[in-house]
């Protein structure tokens, strides 16, 4: 039985429409784009197209557990119900705390908001969505009087000059990329300038590419604001009509020149001439922006003084002009809307009008003031401060600043719980509670995306085990907690309508968010909703595109306001001791914190190990070599990771921000980071760390490809990916086995599998040992052992533990690494959709004297469907 469900993708902000075709019986799904679905039409990238591997059950959380024993849900939910009740009797509300996920849907976060600071009287509920975009909420309030984003993705097609700043899009934001290369395409005069101090893959359509300092991004765009005023470039009318503030923040710059600018950012004065006489000169101008700017202790300013520039010229609001934030996890947007975090309350309302939300949910104890921000709260934990704490779908220990610490709090902490739809979690692993939710496939309500708009996601699979509803979950907690009335809601619909009617209670037009034509919505409607942008009310019943385009803002005035901003280093420079600045990010194929991603065999293939960019130069100066492990310490933790050579700035490195303890012994990059705060809107700076590097030499390294998961024991550095009929493992170690076969058949390759035939190869004196185990003909683990990185590459290998038998030549090369000749060696994969490798696709581009990636999509299909792939295929022409 077949049938086929409309819903969105649990990964980024671009929020594409996903049309699942579902094989209920079997658990499993195919995936396509939703063509109607209008942020991406259709499109999808490589990790939106593989959610159909990440759909089985293994790995997840089935049942509820208490203290590492399996119980039943009235067991759990009582003790959690009395624990927050007991901690909150003796040391009072301020004592508990809820962190919440950008993956809830809006119906889960009204509801855990509303517990928290309704009900329980404590603002201590924030989200890890913190860590993402609270600056641009801060500069939004600021400068628009609310947390309204003004455009919309439509205005990719109409822009005339696009600026990408401190947004990879390429990787982070994919489809949105795919659509703004097909605007380029289709109007060759769209310019694109990109703003990062790093080289990135988005870089591929940039007319112009501004690798400024790390930080100095307000100095920049200040110093467009000068230059504007000095070339008469303003929009005096629209300055006079709709904004406030414009002397103030202009005389605070004081005439910055070009040259200035130029020194300051580390630029080419040439190059900063021609980013401002761009925005002068074209009528359409669309800022971009994401976590370059908003994960910086002045984030804050930094969105201020881009939007400074648009307000000064009146392009904001406008078709094809503004300034969009692209808010990173799927569901940012709607945790704002709701007040998920600390210094918010439901629907956009302030807290100096915490009065219309107590009396709408009739909670006369809602807390009047602001709770812990995410790094604020898990100091509190770590001073005993907050009790108990409940994570919900997010992971903490790895995604925080200084990490460690935050595993500190937790093995500290009186009482944690812990719900999420995974089990083996490094964040889970300190729960004394564990609570199955549902996961993505499962589990039912909205999400908004970047540009305001709500979809659905819907149910596509019976729940797994046990797991049920975060909402059905918290509102379970807060009836045990004697709020029966107010959490009594059925389904999510009854909770959507709730949150509709608290947007439209009082608003008469003065707060951006109003869906109150949803406040009667029927079940039907609920089920059949099509996506839409708020607001949604009397004024705008369809739904509105941009915000502001008639002037009008929700500051007390009905002027934007102008922020005067003086730009501010970073807080921790490069020492003696830490001279290289950190910069973290995300990849083209991971997500998060890998628990989905990483099942997903293709998206693992791109990226299987940590890593750290660097400039070649700089790795001749620390002594690092290309492929060879490198150490990085900062004053708060270290990291293990492979060495890449970039044309990376110098002084500066580069990690991702995915691995985990469950796939990396030291790849954890939260651990490094340093948990300094924006002062307004406490994201913290995640973008600029000092480090210090040096090469790690173990004594020997080296791989396994194995057909089962292994239990790797006694191995100073491992990492683990699910590969396509195998799982690899990169190891090295800081001693050596007395035996190596003996290690091997006893740490490593440990099955209980009956005869294998083992191959072996030893040179001592090289410090080389091979070995493969074959069961009946077929390969089952390969392992290579070298006293450095200087290992054969992996695909073949890769290749032969899918088979079903390997030939009598694949047998005999096996343990030269290098397949028997007229055999194939594909290469690192490239192209994830069509597993394409480095080495295919440099092969036909050799042999059939190709010069466009699309002849290289038409030959191997490769870059032919999500097109994440298309930068690193040109840059192989290269
Ligand atoms: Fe999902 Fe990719 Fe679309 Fe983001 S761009 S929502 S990850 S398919």
């Amino acid at each position: 039985m077949t049938k086929t469900i409309l819903t969105t993708c649990p990964y980024c902000g671009v929020g594409c429409g996903i049309s699942a075709t579902v094989y209920e019986d079997q658990r499993q799904i195919k995936i396509n784009g939703d063509h109607s679905h209008p942020a991406n039409f259709g499109r999808l990238c490589s990790k939106g197209s593989a959610l159909g591997d990440t759909v089985e059950l293994k790995g997840r959380l089935l049942q509820p557990q208490v203290y590492g024993r399996e119980t039943d849900w009235i067991e759990a939910l009582d003790l959690v119900a009395d624990s927050f009740k007991a901690v909150i009797k003796k040391y009072g509300a301020d004592a508990v705390a809820f962190y919440g996920s950008g993956q809830l849907l809006t119906e889960d976060y009204y509801v855990a908001n509303k517990l928290m600071k309704g009900f329980i009287g404590s603002g201590n509920m924030d989200t890890n969505s913190r860590l993402c975009m609270s600056s641009s909420v801060a500069g939004h309030k600021r400068a628009f009087g609310s947390d309204t984003v003004p455009n919309c993705y439509e205005d990719y097609e109409h822009a005339e000059l696009i600026i990408l700043i401190g947004s990879n899009t390429a990787w982070c934001h994919p489809v949105s990329f795919q659509r703004i290369c097909a605007a380029k395409e289709a109007n060759p005069a769209l310019k694109i300038v990109v703003i990062d101090p790093r080289r990135t893959a988005s870089c591929d359509i940039a007319d112009l590419h501004l690798p400024l300092a790390s930080g100095s991004d307000a100095w920049l765009f200040n110093g467009l604001l000068s230059y504007l005023y000095e070339h008469d470039a303003l929009d005096s009318a629209y300055i006079e009509a709709h904004t406030e503030g414009f002397i103030e923040s202009r005389d605070s710059i004081n005439n910055v020149s070009t040259v200035q600018v130029a020194e300051h950012c580390q630029l080419n004065a040439e190059d900063v001439q021609q980013f401002y006489d761009w925005f002068v000169h074209t009528d359409k101008v669309l800022s971009l922006y994401s976590q370059g700017i908003n994960q910086s202790s002045s984030g804050t300013d930094k969105v201020n003084a881009i939007i400074n520039c648009h307000l000064a010229t009146g392009k904001l609001g406008k078709v094809g002009s503004g300034a969009l934030s692209l808010t990173g996890q799927p569901n940012a947007m709607g945790g704002r809307e709701v007040g998920g975090m600390a210094n918010q309350l439901a629907a956009h309302i302030e807290f100096s009008d915490v009065d219309k939300v107590a009396r709408f949910w009739n909670a006369p104890h809602t807390t009047k003031k602001a709770g812990l921000t995410a790094v604020e709260l898990f100091d509190a934990i770590h001073e005993g401060k907050i009790k108990a704490v409940w994570i919900m779908g997010t992971n903490p220990v790895v995604s925080l600043p200084n990490a460690d610490k935050v595993k500190q709090a937790l093995q500290g902490c009186e009482f944690v719980v812990v719900s999420d739809c995974i089990a083996n979690t490094d964040t889970t692993a300190l729960a004394h509670v564990l609570l199955p939710a549902q996961g993505w496939s499962e589990k039912d309500g909205t999400v908004t995306n970047s540009e305001r708009r709500i979809s659905r996601q819907r149910a596509l699979f019976k729940p797994a085990g046990a797991a049920k509803p975060d909402w059905w979950i918290i509102t379970q907690i807060a009836r045990r907690m004697g709020f029966e009335t107010e959490f009594n809601y059925q389904n999510p619909v009854d909770i959507f309508r709730e949150h509709a009617a608290l947007s439209g209670f009082e608003n008469n037009g003065q707060r951006d968010f109003d869906i109150s034509a949803y406040a009667e919505i029927s079940a039907t409607e609920y089920d059949q909703f099509q996506p839409t942008q708020w607001p949604v009310n009397a004024a705008y019943p369809q739904g509105r595109a941009r915000m502001f385009a008639d002037g009008q803002f929700f500051t007390p005035s009905g002027k934007a306001r102008f922020i005067a901003v003086t730009p501010r280093p970073p807080v921790n420079q490069p020492t003696a001791d830490y001279p290289l600045i950190l910069n973290t990010g995300r990849l083209r194929d991971q997500w998060h914190t890998m628990t989905r991603t990483a099942l997903a065999a293709k998206l693992n293939q791109h990226k299987p190990e940590p890593f750290v960019e660097i400039h070649p130069n700089d790795a001749t100066h620390y002594g690092l070599q290309a492929n060879g492990l490198a150490h990085l310490e900062s004053q708060w933790g270290s990291m293990i990771a492979r060495v890449q050579l970039t044309e990376n700035k110098l002084g500066s490195v580069f990690v991702p921000m995915h691995w985990t303890e469950q796939y990396a012994s030291h790849g954890r990059m939260g651990a490094l980071v340093n948990p300094v705060v924006d002062p307004i809107s406490k994201q913290p700076e995640s973008k600029h760390t000092p480090v210090r590097i040096r090469p790690y030499t173990p004594v020997w390294q080296g791989f396994i490809l194995s057909r089962r998961e292994l239990k790797i024991t006694d191995v100073d550095y491992w990492i683990k990916s699910k590969g396509d009929g195998f799982y690899r493992y990169e190891l090295a170690g800081d001693t050596l086995p007395d035996d190596w076969r003996d290690y091997v058949r006893k740490n490593l390759c440990n099955s209980t599998a009956e005869n294998p035939q083992w191959q072996d190869y030893q040179d001592t004196a090289k410090g080389v040992y091979r070995a493969a185990r074959l069961l009946d003909e077929q390969l089952e683990s390969v392992i290579f052992i070298a006293a450095d990185h200087h290992l054969p590459e992996r695909s073949w290998l890769s290749m032969l533990c899918a088979k079903a038998e390997l030939t009598k030549a694949e047998r005999m090369a096996l343990l030269t690494g290098s397949p028997p000749v007229g055999g194939a060696d594909v290469g690192a994969i490239l192209c994830a959709c069509f597993n394409v490798g480095e080495k295919t696709i440099l092969a036909v581009i050799k042999e059939q004297g190709l010069t466009t990636h699309q002849q290289v999509g038409q030959c191997l299909k490769a870059g032919t469907n999500c097109g994440s792939c298309i930068p690193e295929i040109k840059a192989l022409f290269e």
